[in-house]
């Protein structure tokens, strides 16, 4: 058996070999004064926060109202985010999550206000932060592609602990005056997983269950089954309202056909069948036209 590691099966090397992505291919980059975070402008009041130096290539997105922002996503803490979004708006931010992740909560401590979903995860996350050494997967060798902003202490690095102010339901219109970002719970690759809709503008953010890349439902907490559930009862049925979508990692993406096209890959995989790429501990990867997806043991024993 010609088994791959788990890093090796989803973190390809040379990752930076796919930039620049195509989704940003007709998107006005802004001049913020760093180099860090590539911005882009998606439309007046929505920007789009790019890491495009580290291998998570996360997406952060600020969202502006009338009356109030919200920034979708702070990253992995590499850089200070929120002097970032202060140069870009006078309104007052939250920080909407999509999920708990370490990814997605690095730079909440720096914010007063942060929304989230209620799951006991997302509670724990918040109580305790990440540690130096669960954190430290993001900064080994092989995740960046440019200088890490300074200073930068890689032996204490962490994500901080933060304070949820606004726990989110599930169908919560979350109204920033003139503008009404629908909340929908959608478990699968995270059990606290939020995704949001913008009837207005057709933006759809997907979080990371959908991204042009290598999608998870392997972690812990992680569940294929309702992966597809999710798939299947909450994301096609609002296909027909979206138009763009804002997923939290690599590009926004104006195929919606990838939507049904995972949906259909997540229950062939749930089957057992189709073709895969092998892993260790029985994982397996699944390719798809502009992503793939990682399915963990006990799934593909089902
Ligand atoms: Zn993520």
């Amino acid at each position: 058996m010609n088994e791959k590691t788990e890093n090796e099966l989803i973190r390809p090397s040379n990752w930076w070999d796919a930039l620049p992505r195509e989704g940003y291919g007709n998107l006005d980059r802004l001049d913020t004064g760093q180099e860090w975070y590539a911005v882009y402008r998606l439309d007046s009041r929505t920007r789009i926060i790019y890491e495009d130096g580290q291998f998570d290539e996360n997406v952060s997105y600020l969202v502006e109202g009338d009356r109030q922002a919200v920034l979708i996503d702070t990253g992995d803490n590499l850089a200070d985010i929120r002097n970032l979004v202060r140069g870009m708006t006078d309104l007052p931010v939250a920080v909407l999550n999509t999920h708990r992740h370490l990814d997605h909560i690095g730079g909440n401590y720096l914010f007063d206000d942060v929304w989230a979903y209620d799951h006991r995860v997302t509670r724990e996350a918040a109580a305790l932060g990440v540690g130096h050494e669960a954190a430290s997967e993001v900064i080994q060798p092989g995740s960046f592609s440019k200088p890490v902003p300074q200073p930068f202490y890689e032996n204490t690095y962490c994500i901080p602990p933060y304070r949820v102010t606004r726990w989110i339901a599930d169908g919560e219109r979350i109204d920033l005056g003139g503008r009404v970002l629908e909340a929908i719970h959608t478990p699968g690759h995270a059990p606290d997983h939020l995704m949001f809709m913008e009837r207005e503008t057709g933006y759809f953010w997907t979080g990371d269950n959908f991204y042009t890349g290598c999608v998870y439902t392997h972690l812990p907490w992680g569940n294929l089954d309702a992966f597809i559930e999710t798939y299947e009862k909450k994301i096609l049925p609002r296909v027909a309202e979206a138009r763009l979508l804002l997923p939290s990692h690599n590009d926004p993406c104006s195929r919606l056909g990838v939507l049904e096209e995972m949906a259909a890959l997540a229950r062939l995989a749930g089957k057992g069948g189709g073709t895969y790429e092998a892993g260790e501990k029985g994982m397996r990867k699944y390719g798809g036209s502009c992503f793939s997806l990682v399915i963990g043991p006990q799934q593909a024993e089902k």
